[in-house]
């Protein structure tokens, strides 16, 4: 089954750049436009992967990146957190909120594709690995 992949883009160019990226990868892609409304198709389609603009109107992509993590059933989701500029500091406040990945704009749309397919594919081995882990590590910082 073709996996979900959540876009939220408030500004249309970016958003059909995104779409243009992926249209061609087996996905079924969704789109918000601000947060209530990415959490809302969140809940509703639970999605394999969401892409986050930061710079949002109203809730910004950090606050809806946390609220996210609260969610038992998106706290290992993958999120790519995406920012119009790179400023200092944005890839620890992006990483700190909750993604897994941090891209400055402009995306590098060749690369985009390779990342989100690596990121889904990695997905079920982390699962399995925790929950099927015999080998009585116990260390795990997983906090
Ligand atoms: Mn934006």
């Amino acid at each position: 089954m073709a996996e979900k992949i959540l876009i939220v883009e408030d500004n249309p160019q970016n958003m059909r750049l995104m779409e243009m990226t992926l249209r061609g990868e087996n996905y079924i892609l969704l789109k918000a436009t601000n947060g209530e409304e990415a959490l809302d198709t969140a809940r509703r389609e639970q999605p394999d992967l969401i892409i986050m603009d930061i710079q949002l109107p109203g809730m910004n992509g950090l606050e809806v990146t946390r609220k996210l993590r609260e969610v038992p059933a998106f706290s290992r989701t993958p999120i790519i957190g995406v920012t119009a500029y790179a400023m200092k500091g944005d890839r620890e406040k992006v990483i700190e909120a909750g993604c897994n990945l941090y891209l400055p704009k402009p995306i590098d749309t060749r690369k985009l594709p390779e990342m989100i397919a690596e990121m889904l594919c990695q997905r079920p081995e982390i699962i399995s690995g925790l929950s099927g882990d015999s080998s009585g590590r116990q260390e795990s910082s997983d906090n």
